[in-house]
């Protein structure tokens, strides 16, 4: 649990494992993005299949999003073989979601925006690890501010909670999680994908960075 994670706090205290330097950073709230990972800033489903496939799973759906299904597991084997995946070497290295480099970089460098991470990959904390550094190889060091690491699959109230009324813009893949940030009074937007296309709720429905930048620097 991140507790240490207060969006009202003036003065963050972090460090950049890149250049192995202590920096201090001024928080601006409105300048705070809140975002999932997978399905949202990286490509979690392409290395997943890329990784069953090296272990002899056949894929059976690919239409299907539930990954048990996908490959006729039961649904325990298929939440099994998700946190192996998330706590293999594998996460060190997934790919950028579509044009997600372009946009968070953008957003970061040219408009001074900070993103602060909440992702159910695994409370593993080597998994935890490789994931901060897949980021900051892919998006640069400064963009992120914090990293939060639940266990996989988990919720997010819990975690989101501090932010409430904060009015931080809120950016996921899974609806639940993107109704779960609207009520807490959160600017929600849900990045869509075949599982969630039939999504109506409050939240802005984006199909890629480009959108979300637009929806953020028009406003
Ligand atoms: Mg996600």
């Amino acid at each position: 649990m991140a507790n240490a994670i207060n969006w009202r706090m003036p003065l963050v205290n972090f460090t950049t494992t890149t250049f192995e330097e202590n920096y201090i950073m001024y928080v601006d709230n409105n300048k705070t993005i809140l975002t999932d990972v997978d399905g949202v800033l990286l490509d979690w489903v392409y290395s997943f299949r890329g990784w069953m496939d090296r272990h002899g799973y056949e894929i059976i759906d690919p239409h299907e999003y539930r990954m048990d299904k996908a490959y006729g597991l039961t649904d325990e084997e298929g939440k099994r073989l998700c946190r192996m995946f998330n706590e293999s070497a594998t996460i060190r290295k997934l790919s950028p979601l579509r044009d997600a480099v372009k946009y968070v970089r953008k957003l970061h460098e040219e408009h001074g925006y900070v993103f602060r991470v909440i992702s159910s990959l695994s409370e593993d904390t080597y998994a935890g690890h490789l994931r901060t550094k897949n980021l900051n190889e892919l998006f640069g060091p400064t963009v992120f501010e914090s990293y939060v690491y639940i266990d996989t699959g988990a919720d997010k109230d819990e975690v989101l909670e501090p932010y409430r009324d904060s009015g931080c813009y809120w950016i996921e893949d899974k609806p639940e999680n993107a109704d779960l940030g609207d009520k807490l009074g959160l600017e929600s937007i849900l990045m869509r994908h075949p599982f969630n296309v039939t999504y109506v709720g409050p939240a802005h429905r984006v199909i890629n960075w480009k959108e979300i930048y637009d929806i953020i620097v028009g406003s």
